[in-house]
């Protein structure tokens, strides 16, 4: 038994999918992956784990690996040597410079990756470089609950810990499908709500398990959260019911917010909503008999024209409540990859260092200037969104990608392709040669979590470490390697030994993270921001103060943008979101035979009465067609929706990729695309 045991190996690793942060022991032999243990001292988790990260890994060993850096030839890819390849690539990148000047090049970093290797992303674009054109995938997901969250509490991350939504006496989850996107939290709601008398709100458009499980569930029409969320406000406020004590020693705002709730009265909520005045009304009363509410919130709420202001308006009715800075309370928005929310804290924004210091500050950009030994511009760069745009109009020349399928999860995607396509060149950096790289000039092998070093930073702000279980697959490298290869060959100075100096580094320069260390974070041991200097982190955020001048939080007085309208005959609503056992595209997913022997094919989920209507069956094959493009999908009949609601689950990366769908309208204060107002026309296909 001892000789056999000798070759296995325990590496304690986080999860590399969702933002709920397990973290387990990966047992393995050579390269084989043997067993996913969790263990308890696990902060998120604990000995839980969901079936993407119990089973999920088999895609590190697929042969669809890339293992060597590819050139394109004509139509084709050829294999190359690292050092032509970045030979390649540094030429380029010095010609783009000279000819078009910094702004004309792009980089986006990744939410799969490390924290580290987003601090080295931004820094190779402003400090090696020179432009802010670096963003993040957080730009399709979460950057409308940042930015509702900035303007109010001034901290852009979770107000508490999972433990905090566990104590809580009522949770009210808005827009998020909680069991399949984050299961063991969901779990952790479902034991409270079971057990210990938890109430559980939810308001969806479709009616999903934790739906299914509530106290009393709501179905807003479309894109109307907002309005119902402070005619909710509203009606504590009216009936004197707001906390007094908290508004008048922590807040600022409050008479000319009171007077932004005016037109959102319970009458016209229930016209606007659809939902009946009465059900809003026991809203409020619930809300009001617990002592602690947090709200958990996802892409339902932010992926609208108006969802910066929708996260604000939920915000606003945590501050009206007094529901910050005290345990059991506070905002939750779900972060969904791994690292979406690091990514952003480490700096992979157009307008924000690490720790979310402007660009334009003064001050902050001569801290930066300093220790890097550069000049950075004062203008904030290009969003995602606007790369693509820029490409369009010519600004844009030359785009360095690394982790992100740009290609199949931003809105539009015939519009990104044909972008992609005009790029004078084009860098991908993958696993795998995803849709996006495809359209590469130059296409990276990097290596997946397992097979590195770093830290991950999930939904509560806590930073954990991964350690490597494996080494790279062929000639694949860390990230963080390639970016520091590429920097160097740009006239960079990098001496990078180990990930653990990265973030020395940005624990030095970003107050956010100045108590952080490797050392710190050893094993199972986290931390979560902001980290003071003695490594006293912050669990519960505002116990004292917000991080605004006075220490006061923001009342923010918001509107109801309408949802786009379509010509009448796109007569389908199509909401989409994630199934359990995938990965939004799947491009990991559908790669390891753990998960794919347990899943169903994508389907378009149709209501009953839709079903009645049109003569449809499970299994009937159909197309859906938006003014942007159109899918070809299966049919399900269910009552989880209803009447002319449609929803298409976005892990789909071939006909019924949602993208071809949607459009590239976008929230009107951060760009986040607005994937969930879209409108479809349906034809049913005879072919099988
Ligand atoms: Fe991974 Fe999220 Fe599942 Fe935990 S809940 S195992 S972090 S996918």
């Amino acid at each position: 038994a001892a000789m056999r045991e000798e070759n296995i190996k325990k590496t304690k690793t986080v999860c590399t999918y969702c933002g709920v942060g397990c973290s387990f022991d990966v047992w393995t032999k050579d390269r084989k992956i043997l067993k996913v243990e969790p263990q308890i001292e696990a902060p998120a988790n604990g000995i839980s784990t969901c079936v993407k990260g119990k089973f999920g890994w088999d895609y590190v060993n697929s042969e669809e690996r890339l293992t060597k850096p590819l050139i394109r030839e004509g139509d084709a890819f050829r294999e190359a040597e690292w050092e032509e390849a970045l030979e390649l690539i540094a030429g380029k990148f010095i010609e783009a410079n000279k000819t078009y000047g910094p702004d004309s090049m792009a980089f986006i970093s990744s939410s799969k990756c490390t924290n580290e290797e987003s601090y080295l992303m931004q820094k190779l674009a402003r400090g090696v470089v020179g432009t802010n054109n670096v963003d993040n995938c957080s730009r399709y997901c979460q950057t409308p609950a940042t930015m509702g969250l900035f303007r109010t509490v001034g901290y852009g991350g979770d107000s508490g810990s999972i433990t905090d939504i566990e104590q809580s006496e009522l949770v009210l989850i808005v827009g998020s499908n909680t069991s399949e996107s984050h299961p063991v939290l969901a779990t952790r709601v479902k034991r409270s709500h079971k057990l210990k008398g938890q109430k559980l709100i939810v308001a969806d458009l479709r009616k999903h398990e934790m739906a299914d499980r509530s106290d009393l569930f709501i179905q807003p029409k479309p894109g109307t959260d907002l309005v119902w969320l402070s005619a909710v406000t509203k009606y504590i406020v009216d009936q004197g019911w707001e906390d007094e004590r908290f508004l008048k020693n922590r807040v600022n705002g409050l008479d000319e917010y009171k007077k932004s709730l005016e037109p959102f009265t319970m009458d016209y909520a229930a016209c606007v909503t659809g939902v009946k005045k009465e059900t809003l009304i026991q809203l409020a009363e619930h809300i009001h008999q617990a002592k602690t509410t947090c709200v958990l919130w996802a892409m339902g709420v932010t992926q609208h024209m108006g969802g910066s202001d929708t996260s604000t308006a939920i915000s606003n009715l945590l501050l009206i409540t007094g529901n910050y800075g005290k345990p059991g309370a506070g905002s939750y928005p779900l972060r969904g990859h791994n690292n979406v929310q690091g990514a952003s804290d480490f700096g992979s924004m157009p307008d924000r260092f690490p720790g979310y210091e402007r660009v334009a500050d003064d001050n902050v950009r001569s801290k930066y200037e300093k220790s890097w030994g550069v000049k950075i511009p004062s203008e904030p760069g290009l969003n995602n969104h606007e790369m693509v745009a820029g490409i369009h109009n010519g600004k844009v020349k030359m785009m360095y990608l690394k982790g992100e399928d740009m290609g199949l999860v931003d809105s539009n995607i015939n519009y990104v392709h044909s972008a992609f396509e005009k790029l004078d060149f084009f860098v991908v950096q993958d696993i795998f040669l995803s849709k996006t790289a495809e359209f590469a000039d130059v296409v990276l092998p990097a290596s997946p979590s397992l097979e590195k070093e770093g830290t991950f930073t999930n939904t509560e702000r806590r930073i954990q470490r991964l350690y490597q279980a494996l080494e790279p697959l062929g000639e694949s490298k860390p990230d963080w390697k390639i970016i520091m290869d590429i920097a160097n060959r740009l006239g960079a100075d990098w001496q990078y030994d180990h990930p653990g100096d990265i973030m020395a580094e940005a624990a030095s320069l970003s107050p956010l993270y100045t108590g952080v260390s490797y050392e710190r974070l050893e094993g199972y041991k986290s931390l979560q921001w902001p980290v003071a200097k003695d490594g006293v982190d912050s669990p519960l955020l505002f116990i004292d103060e917000f991080p605004f001048p006075d220490g006061k939080a923001q009342l923010f007085p918001v509107e109801w943008t309408k949802p786009l309208e379509f010509a009448e005959e796109y007569d389908l609503h199509v909401n989409n979101g994630r199934l359990l056992e995938h990965f939004h595209e799947g491009n990991m997913t559908y790669k390891s035979k753990g998960i794919t022997s347990k899943t169903p094919e994508v389907f378009l989920e149709v209501s009953p009465e839709l079903a009645e209507e049109r003569e449809l069956e499970d299994g009937t094959l159909v197309r859906l067609t938006s003014p942007y493009g159109s899918v070809k999908v299966k049919c399900l009949v269910t009552d989880r929706v209803k009447g002319k609601e449609v929803y298409l689950p976005m892990n789909d990366s071939g006909e019924g990729a949602i993208n071809y769908l949607t459009g590239s309208h976008a929230d009107k204060d951060t760009d986040t695309p607005a994937y969930k107002e879209i409108s479809a026309t349906m034809d049913i296909l005879k072919e099988k």
